[in-house]
């Protein structure tokens, strides 16, 4: 059983427990971060990393793995430490205000400051009610786009009608051999710009556009063969395909943090928008995972709470020492 000291404990490693890191570097804390993914980048990597992301100050387009890798570029100095591949579990408060928590590993980590930077929770794809979809898993069913080179010259089928399906739907559109997008409404419900490029690429012949149907049972050998959809008016018709790629979202899961006391506003955490701190003392909830009036789900949003969280949890590391406001362009960066 591994047991860390630190000074922040940060839950989640996306793109905003990672700049936490920095923030509480600049302030001389130190980090560990527990991440249930065996790898760093949150959303970003898990989802999307090869989606160009627009809305970063500075940069006017930046592939999401890019920005984490300038993530883990910008906080190396700080040296923060990490737990990948574990589940927070327990939180357990000693008498002079500091904390232990635990992971499904048994990774003990002792920290004067927990910040919840949990995104969406752990990850759950929903799964829709499909024959033998189960069956399929890893050999041709695949729940996120995580490699789209995996998919070049292959019958790509994707269901659902949100942001992820339109999108992936055009990208793949120039990687597959055949894209199909299957869709039980005649309406699209992500970004009317994204449902616009995916009618014209069906109408140049580029995808395959199935709407008023659904994706009900797959068949195949070793591996996934063909699909059989069925449409409004109980017509059956079968595609082959190598790949079906179900995008129906991901399913918001708190976990075990539902448990530990804090205020929790419709699967998120209330915050106080003074420093993003949780009805709880010494813990702070930034990024995806929290609420607040106004609250915006972008990236850029939870690098601003994570420089104010780092600022107010310096009175629980340093109670001793006065806090002084420095520019990095005055003072540069000290690694430790
Ligand atoms: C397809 C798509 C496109 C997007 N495009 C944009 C965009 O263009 N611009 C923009 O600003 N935003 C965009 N977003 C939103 C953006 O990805 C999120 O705002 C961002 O990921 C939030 O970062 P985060 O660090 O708070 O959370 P996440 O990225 O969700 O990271 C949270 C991490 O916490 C971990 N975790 C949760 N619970 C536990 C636990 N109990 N134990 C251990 N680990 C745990 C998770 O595994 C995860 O890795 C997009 C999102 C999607 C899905």
């Amino acid at each position: 059983m591994e047991q860390i000291t630190t000074d922040i404990c940060i839950i989640g490693a996306g793109p905003v427990g990672l700049f936490a890191v920095f923030e509480a570097g600049l302030l001389k804390m130190r980090c560990h971060l527990i991440d249930v993914l065996p790898q760093v980048g949150g959303q970003l990597s898990e989802i999307y990393p090869h989606k160009p992301i627009y809305d970063i100050p500075g940069y006017p387009d930046i592939t999401a793995q890019q920005l984490i890798d300038n993530l883990m570029l910008q906080i190396a100095p700080f040296n923060p430490t990490f737990s990948l591949g574990e589940r927070v579990e327990t939180l357990n408060r000693r008498e002079d205000g500091s904390y232990d928590i635990k992971t499904d590993d048994g990774t003990s980590v002792h920290c004067q400051v927990v910040v919840i930077a949990g995104g969406l929770g752990c990850f759950e794809p929903r799964k829709p009610e499909i024959d033998r979809l189960a069956d399929f898993e890893g050999k041709g069913v695949a729940y996120m786009v995580k490699n789209p080179e995996h998919f070049r010259g292959k019958k790509v089928v994707l269901a659902g009608g949100g942001d992820s399906a339109l999108d992936w739907a055009v990208f793949l559109s120039n990687v597959a051999e055949r894209v199909t997008l299957v869709h039980r409404g005649d309406t699209f419900r992500g970004a009317p710009d994204s449902a616009g490029k995916v009618f014209d690429l069906a109408k140049e012949g580029k995808i395959d556009l199935i709407l008023k149907s659904n994706v009900v049972a797959l068949t195949g050998d070793d591996s996934l063969q063909e699909i059989t959809l069925l449409d409004r008016n109980n017509q059956v018709s079968h595609i082959e395909a190598d790949h079906l790629i179900p995008l129906f979202g991901l399913s918001p899961k708190l976990g075990p943090i539902a448990e530990w006391g804090l205020n929790i506003d419709r699967s998120a955490i209330a915050v106080n928008t003074v420093d993003y701190s949780t009805n709880i003392e010494r813990i702070y909830a930034i990024g995806d995972i929290n609420t607040y009036p106004g609250k915006l789900k972008l990236i850029l949003c939870g690098f601003h709470e994570a420089a104010l969280m780092a600022q107010s949890a310096f009175k629980y590391v340093f109670p001793e020492q006065k806090l002084s406001f420095k520019y990095t362009t005055v003072y540069g960066v000290s690694a430790f």
